[in-house]
């Protein structure tokens, strides 16, 4: 009987699948730790300007620098009422 001897194509194969299973787990992680994070508090801090909206806002996750925040941090917004 003999030993089978894995060739170059078989090996590049296997490394291959290593490779896009290692960075499937990558991906996997970096969104459960990104999620661990920045929980969602239904609030949005301006952290450039310092004003909270709610979530209906249209500034709500859409400003250039910003974090989830608790309702009593920062000042209200002039248009959702923070
Ligand atoms: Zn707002």
């Amino acid at each position: 009987m003999k030993a089978r001897i894995p060739t170059a194509a078989t090996a590049f194969h296997w490394v291959l699948t290593a490779v896009l299973l290692l960075g499937l787990a990558l991906i996997i992680a970096r969104g459960v730790a990104m999620r661990l994070e920045s929980p969602e508090t239904g609030y949005w801090l301006n952290t450039a300007s310092g004003v909270r909206h709610t979530a209906d806002c249209r500034y709500y996750e859409n400003t250039k620098q910003g974090r989830p925040c608790q309702p009593d941090e920062g000042l209200a917004c002039g248009i959702c009422g923070g």
